[in-house]
């Protein structure tokens, strides 16, 4: 069932946004082809972990991968799961069944569907690491494709609109419980060190350009940290992450995400490209 104006804000982990204009949460993969056969605009929410979205809303169909498609299981060395399901119940299903390789992503709180399309990754692993193939549904039908076919690379797919990851492969490999549980635990403790774990946010604001000191560190030197516009702040524990204190909106994170490009551009000569992913007509004014 296609519902109307729902407001986007509680799917995203900044807690921004306006309303999708249409909504709809597909359980299987006849249900999802069902929704896409329309002539409105597709985008999909995950976690809405690495994503902001406009205030006044976002003209298209909205999806959220519910029931099946939010399931994952194991098949012998293989981790399936549906688009939709979130790391932490891969990661519960690997651990149960003795399967490591995913601990990576423990401190990531998104979907398999999402990490496909950033490419996830953390601790010098990334999905496509891991990643076997992935069924896509477009309006065209359903079509698995390889890990090649995906086009992946640093918070990269060649995915395009209205292409919808509805279920995943990962490879992983025997290990026991116990081993993949301290894993996870250590690499979380290594996270809760150096990043805002409990704050609103939406992950990395910006990739980190090949060989610079990453963006983190430049906009930290340009005297950003906790830096403040309207009720957005630059985080004061790690300067790529923009936190939402209570009051932020997605206008106010644009316009911190647009300063602390200029001034990195003028003191390093660099063009920061911003990681979060946007929903509706946001963009950065040009450098
Ligand atoms: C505290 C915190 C820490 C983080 N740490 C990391 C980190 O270490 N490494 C890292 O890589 N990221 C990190 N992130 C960012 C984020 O968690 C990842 O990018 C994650 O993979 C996004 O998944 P999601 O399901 O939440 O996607 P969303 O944020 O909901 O969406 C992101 C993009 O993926 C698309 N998308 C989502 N689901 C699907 C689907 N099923 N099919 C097609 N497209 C889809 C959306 O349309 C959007 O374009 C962090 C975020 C937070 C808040």
């Amino acid at each position: 069932m296609v519902e109307e104006n729902v407001a986007l804000a509680r799917y995203t982990t900044i807690g921004t946004g306006g309303p999708a204009r249409r909504f709809a949460r597909p359980s299987t993969i006849e249900e999802l082809q069902e929704v896409l056969r329309t002539d409105d605009p597709v985008e999909v929410v995950g976690l809405g972990s690495n994503l902001l979205v406009h205030d006044d809303g976002v003209d298209a169909l909205v999806l959220k991968l519910e029931g099946e498609l939010a399931a994952a299981h194991v098949e012998g060395d293989l981790l399936v799961a549906g688009g939709g399901a979130t790391n932490a119940v891969c990661l519960h299903r690997a651990r149960a069944a003795g399967l490591g390789g995913f601990e990576f992503a423990s401190a990531i709180p998104g979907t398999a569907g999402g990490g496909v399309r950033m490419n996830a990754g953390a601790y010098g692993r990334e999905w496509k690491d891991v990643l076997v193939d992935a069924v896509v549904v477009d309006a065209d039908g359903a079509r698995t494709l390889t890990v090649a076919e995906l086009d992946l690379s640093y918070r990269h797919s060649g995915l395009r609109p209205g292409q919808v990851v509805a279920q995943v492969r990962f490879e992983l490999a025997r290990s026991t419980p116990d081993a993949v549980k301290a894993k996870a635990r250590e690499l979380l403790e290594q996270r809760k060190a150096t990043q805002p774990t409990n704050k609103r946010t939406f992950g990395s604001v910006f990739k980190n350009p090949a060989g610079s000191p990453g963006a983190g560190r430049m906009i930290e030197e340009c005297g950003l940290k906790g830096h403040r516009i309207g009720g957005a702040m630059i985080s004061p524990r790690h300067a790529n992450f923009i936190e939402n204190p209570g009051e932020a909106t997605s206008a106010d994170c644009i316009a911190l995400m647009a300063e602390a490009r200029r001034r990195v551009h003028e003191r390093f000569g660099l063009e920061l490209e911003h990681e979060v992913q946007f929903l509706g007509p946001l963009e950065l004014p040009p450098l």
